[in-house]
């Protein structure tokens, strides 16, 4: 993977492990030579992950509504800054860039765009890898949510297992260049059966 889109909260988090995590995964990018994408702030989580990549000399490339860039937001320090227009031109932006997608901790904002990730990988129009990294156990409860909307008939199983969930970034990296999207009828795919 050339370059992956990082998704991670605007915020810090009350517990510093969510930081130190970004931190190292930051590294762990610029080390194998993979780009990160993300939202182009210099704030919270994205930007420590932000920095930790140019900390050791790796691509960062930031994606930034023309609306946050005015918030004073936006890191001046990364390899490029995209602005667009609107936030739904981002998003477009960004995959056109990436190869996969993670999240990790974050707010409204994170998961958002995870899932809307989630959402082109079960309409078959990107087949990119698309993975949580489940610091602390921070996705339990999202993913026990997923567990539900299976059960529940609103969420096909084969769908949710696009889903790559790990707790270890090298071990969740490892799945991504490992996937494989399902093959997906596109007209049946909106219907759960068991
Ligand atoms: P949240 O998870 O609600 O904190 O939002 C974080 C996600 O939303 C990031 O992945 C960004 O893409 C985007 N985002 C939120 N706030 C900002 C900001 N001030 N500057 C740039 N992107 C932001």
């Amino acid at each position: 993977m050339k370059r992956i889109a990082v998704f991670c909260g605007s915020s810090i988090g009350f517990n510093t492990i969510y930081a130190l995590e970004a931190k190292k995964l930051g590294y762990y990018l610029a080390q194998k030579n993979i780009g990160l994408v993300f939202g182009g702030g210099k704030i919270g989580l994205m930007g420590t992950i932000a920095d930790a990549v140019l900390e050791k000399n790796g691509e960062v490339i930031g994606v930034i509504p023309d609306l946050l860039r005015h918030e004073e937001v936006a890191h001046t320090k990364i390899t490029r800054m995209l602005v667009t227009r609107k936030m739904s031109k981002r998003k477009v932006k960004m995959s056109k860039l990436v190869d996969g997608y993670i999240a990790m901790a974050g707010g409204f904002g994170t998961l958002d765009e995870i899932f809307e990730a989630l959402t082109l990988g079960q309409l078959g129009i990107e087949h990119k890898p698309v993975g949580i990294l489940n610091t602390n156990g921070y996705f339990d409860h999202t993913l026990k949510q997923l567990d539900v909307m299976v059960d529940e008939g609103f969420l096909k199983q084969i769908n949710k297992d696009m889903l790559i969930i790990s707790s270890s970034f090298e071990n969740l990296i490892k799945k991504m260049q490992n996937y494989q999207a399902p093959k997906i009828s596109k007209v049946v795919n909106t219907v759960a059966t068991k």
